[in-house]
């Protein structure tokens, strides 16, 4: 009789290492090594009724991309809810700050410990509150510099900025936005081309036979590419891309033979 106790807290020893042990696997899990080029695309702020939109779309190419969400404390539960079934339908959801702050600046007016406390924790807060764990983050307005990589770095597997295009460059000989796939573990950020406005035509801002161009030589070199927009839709001024350009984009990547990686695939 005297052995019994024993017993059971034996038992429930080794039942609650079991729990912690799976709880640390849950908490680093990293995804495994990329083996094929990719696009990651991604879109910004709070547009949420349109990317919800655009799913029939997405899930015609059976792609799946990244939402940098901002100002989460004043999303509604229509936009709630839009994200979950976002994320349910396997894209990932980042997070691009609580009040859209330009990380430098921030940090430079107060300090690196100031600007996660106001910008970064209370976000995340939010999103974990909401079931969501973002791995990622976008940088407002593309502003960073190694002080704010770093200080991201311990909340973030990844981040992402943008670039323009030079005016001698074409979008394929972009360095910035090309990262090899063997590379991707070690790159904190990954930098962006902005596809808002692209169009058919050659006077456009982004040609859409550039981006084709930039999506042949990430499958041609096995790399992978970042793109970023906001909007999708055709009836707004902001920054938007057309629901019949995006399609043409993702038909495009099929075609060259690219993966669709989320923020959450990359290693
Ligand atoms: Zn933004």
């Amino acid at each position: 009789m005297k052995v019994r106790p024993r017993i059971l807290l034996l038992l429930l020893g080794v039942i609650f290492m079991t729990i912690c042990v799976d709880l640390g696997k849950a908490g680093d899990n990293v995804p495994p090594k990329l083996e094929r080029p990719g696009v990651v695309l991604t879109f910004d702020d709070t547009f949420i009724t349109q990317w919800l939109a655009a799913q029939p779309i997405f899930a015609k190419y059976n792609a799946h991309v990244t939402f940098f969400v901002t100002t989460f404390d004043k999303l509604d539960a229509t936009q709630l809810a839009g994200l979950q079934e976002l994320k349910i339908a396997g894209h990932a959801i980042g997070c691009h700050g609580l009040r859209h702050l330009k990380a430098v600046d921030t940090m430079r007016q107060s300090s690196a410990k100031e600007y996660l406390s106001i910008e970064i924790e209370p976000a995340l807060a939010l999103m974990h509150a909401a079931g969501i764990e973002p791995t990622c983050f976008a940088y407002p307005s593309s502003q960073r510099n190694v002080e704010t990589d770093t200080a991201l770095a311990q909340y973030f597997r990844h981040l992402r900025a943008g670039t323009g295009v030079a005016p001698d460059q074409t979008l394929p000989r972009t360095e910035a936005i090309f990262t090899p796939v063997n590379d991707v573990l070690t790159r904190l950020c990954l930098i962006g081309a902005g596809i808002d406005y692209a169009g058919p035509q050659a006077d456009q801002d982004k040609p859409l036979e550039y981006i084709f161009a930039a999506l042949d030589r990430a499958a041609q070199r096995n790399e992978v590419i970042v793109f970023y927009a906001h909007n999708i839709s055709d009836e707004v001024r902001g920054n938007h891309i057309s629901p019949a350009v995006l399609e043409k984009i993702l038909a495009h990547a099929v075609t060259a033979g690219l993966a669709f990686y989320t923020y959450d695939d990359l290693p």
